[in-house]
Order: structure tokens, then C-alpha cells, then sequence
């Protein structure tokens, strides 16, 4: 009786093996970039005697591919009847991404990967894809690190995904199967001085909107000097630009001429402006009063007076390059407006 246990218990350990066998091969997909590095494994494990059992020749023959996201497994024969399915003690060897170190980044970045073990050259190379594709060189500054450098600057404003297999040398292991991905900046303005962009008034939310979008593909805070109007009619506004990084300043609250008003009228302007912890109050027009009432009662309202250096006039529609030209003759502060015409354009163009 108990051998016919044992035979019993050998045949239920077949069919096992057997169901086994079956799930990984309709399991497993095995992605194209891996095609010669398992190849070139189950190659090198024919070389090994010591796998060289019924068992190990059937995994060999059976199509089955290891994608690299699994545990590579080995078949052993043992002495009692039977297999040992065994997974390997150490893991794959693992990749990072360590270039480009941000999820943003500049057009002019390198992918630079790290590997946890030396790697074969081939196999890395052969499963490296950048999507949308890249033309670019392959470098090996030492066997755990693999450089792609682009032949030339990537495309603004684009999500890369970046995939990689390949095994390692010492133990022939597959690496898991990676892919990052990140998305290209706009490079920093070229302006030879500081400068600091301020918009004023209101516009449309498609014009606040584009703004706001395009301070941040060139990675700039500016101030917004709003008006109160402005404020009541996008009450969206003010919580938007300080979630964004930008300063929410003084711009009275209807855009008057304030030279032609009572100080009583100057200052309830004021009070009715919008202001976020910003001690700057811009009057409308730069309008100041000789008599000085304009500047005493914004001081007296615990306000400074702040005009500008350069003058885009982008309201009147000045061209994007003369606007940028301006700007970068000499920086500062630079007054423009959430409802200029080529205003998005010209921070583009910085
Ligand atoms: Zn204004």
C-alpha cells in the first residue's frame, strides 16, 4: 500500500508540475526587447551538467519565456522522485533612473541609468526604447551604468518614457523590467539681468489661464496687481495664483484715474483692492497726484508705491520681439497685462 501511495503522491506531482508548466506558459508574455537575453540564458544553463536532468531539458524545450518582471525559475532533478521547483536566493539585479533626476526636465538632458550589478552591454542596449523614439549614442561610463545621450536637444514640453531590460554578468540574471518616464522644460529666459514680470488689471480666463501656463513652462513667479472687478468676476482668481507661487498686490478696485479723486475716494479704492500680504500698491495708469495725496494715503494705508522700469505697452499690441527686446536690454520690473495682446508669446520668447 505504501508504494502505491508513493506512486499515487509521484503522479499528483506531475500533473502539478504539469498545470504548472501550463500557467507560465500561457502566463508569461514575453516583451520583443528581451528576445536575446533569455535566449542567450537558457543557452548558458545547456552548458551547466548539473541542470541537465528530464526535467531542466523540458523547461529548456517548452516555450517558455521569462519576462523580467518575474522571479527567474530553475527545474532541479532531485534523488527522491520528483522536481524541485526553486526560485534564485538573490533578486535581479535592479535599474534606477538617475538621470534626468526630476520629473521635469530640461531639453538638453541625458538618460542616465543605474544598475545594482554589472551588466552585459548587449542585452541592455538591445531592450533600451525612449518613446517618442530619439536618435543618440550609447556610453558605458562603468558596467553598472548606461548612458544614452540624445544627438540632439528633446522636444519642449513632451512626456519621454523610458524602458530597459538586460541581465547581469556575474549571475546572468534577468533585470527587472523598468520604465520611467519624465516630461521636458522650457529652458530658463535669456535675460542678462533680473527682472521680475508683474500683470495687471484683468482679462479673459482664457488670457489668465495661457499666463499662468506659460510663467510656468519657463519656471517664473511673477506679481499680479488684479483689480477688485477682476477679483469679484473670477473668485477663482486669487486662490490660483497663490497656489501657483506668484504675489497678489494692490491695483484699487475699479481702475480709476486717482489724481482726479478726494483722498476719501483714494483711499476706498484702495481698501477695496485685493491685496495677499503684499505691501505694493500699483495706482492705475502710474497716475499720481502733484499734491501728493495719491502717494500719503496708500503710505497712510501702510502701502509702498510700486511703478515700473519697462513699459511693454502690450494692451496696444506691441510685437513679440520688440517687447522681448526690452526686456532684456536692461531687466527690472516689467509691467504688462493679464489682457495684453502678445503678452503670452513675448514670455515664450524671453
Ligand atoms: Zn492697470
Amino acid at each position: 500500500m505504501a508504494g502505491a501511495r508513493l506512486v499515487h503522491w509521484q503522479a499528483v506531482r506531475l500533473v502539478v508540475l504539469a498545470v504548472l508548466a501550463a500557467f507560465i506558459q500561457v502566463d508569461s508574455v514575453q516583451p520583443a526587447t528581451t528576445a536575446g537575453p533569455v535566449r542567450q540564458w537558457l543557452h548558458a544553463a545547456e552548458d551547466q551538467p548539473s541542470q541537465a536532468s528530464v526535467w531542466s531539458r523540458l523547461a529548456r524545450q517548452l516555450p517558455v519565456n521569462l519576462p523580467g518582471s518575474r522571479p527567474v525559475f530553475r527545474l532541479r532533478s532531485t534523488s527522491r522522485a520528483g522536481v524541485l521547483l526553486s526560485w534564485p536566493s538573490r533578486p535581479a539585479p535592479d535599474v534606477a533612473l538617475v538621470e534626468p533626476a526630476r520629473a521635469r526636465a530640461p531639453v538638453d538632458s541625458v538618460v542616465r541609468l543605474a544598475f545594482s550589478e554589472p551588466m552585459e552591454a548587449t542585452s541592455v542596449e538591445q531592450s533600451f526604447r525612449v518613446d517618442p523614439s530619439v536618435d543618440g549614442q550609447f556610453e558605458w561610463p562603468d558596467p553598472e551604468t548606461f548612458l544614452f545621450r540624445p544627438s540632439a536637444p528633446l522636444a519642449y514640453r513632451t512626456i519621454y518614457r523610458v524602458s530597459v531590460a538586460g541581465y547581469g554578468v556575474a549571475q546572468r540574471r534577468l533585470v527587472t523590467a523598468a520604465s520611467f518616464s519624465f516630461s521636458t522644460l522650457w529652458p530658463p529666459p535669456a535675460v542678462p539681468f533680473p527682472f521680475t514680470l508683474t500683470f495687471d488689471d484683468c482679462g479673459t480666463a482664457e488670457q489668465i489661464q495661457a499666463i499662468l501656463t506659460a510663467l510656468d513652462d519657463r519656471g517664473l513667479h511673477a506679481i499680479f496687481f488684479p483689480t477688485g472687478k477682476c477679483r469679484d468676476q473670477f473668485p477663482w482668481l486669487v486662490p490660483t495664483l497663490i497656489a501657483a507661487g506668484h504675489r497678489v498686490c494692490n491695483h484699487t478696485y475699479s481702475h480709476p484715474d486717482l489724481s482726479k479723486l478726494s483722498a476719501g475716494a483714494i483711499a476706498s479704492e484702495i481698501q477695496r483692492g485685493v491685496s495677499v500680504q503684499c505691501d505694493l500698491f500699483r495706482p492705475p495708469y502710474g497716475a499720481m497726484d502733484k499734491f501728493g495725496r495719491v502717494y500719503s494715503v496708500a503710505t497712510s494705508l501702510g502701502y509702498k508705491i510700486q511703478l515700473w522700469d519697462v513699459d511693454t505697452r502690450d494692451w496696444a499690441g506691441t510685437p513679440t520681439d520688440v517687447m522681448v527686446a526690452m526686456i532684456r536690454a536692461r531687466g527690472g520690473v516689467v509691467l504688462m497685462h493679464m489682457h495684453g495682446i502678445h503678452t503670452v508669446e513675448a514670455i515664450r520668447a524671453l
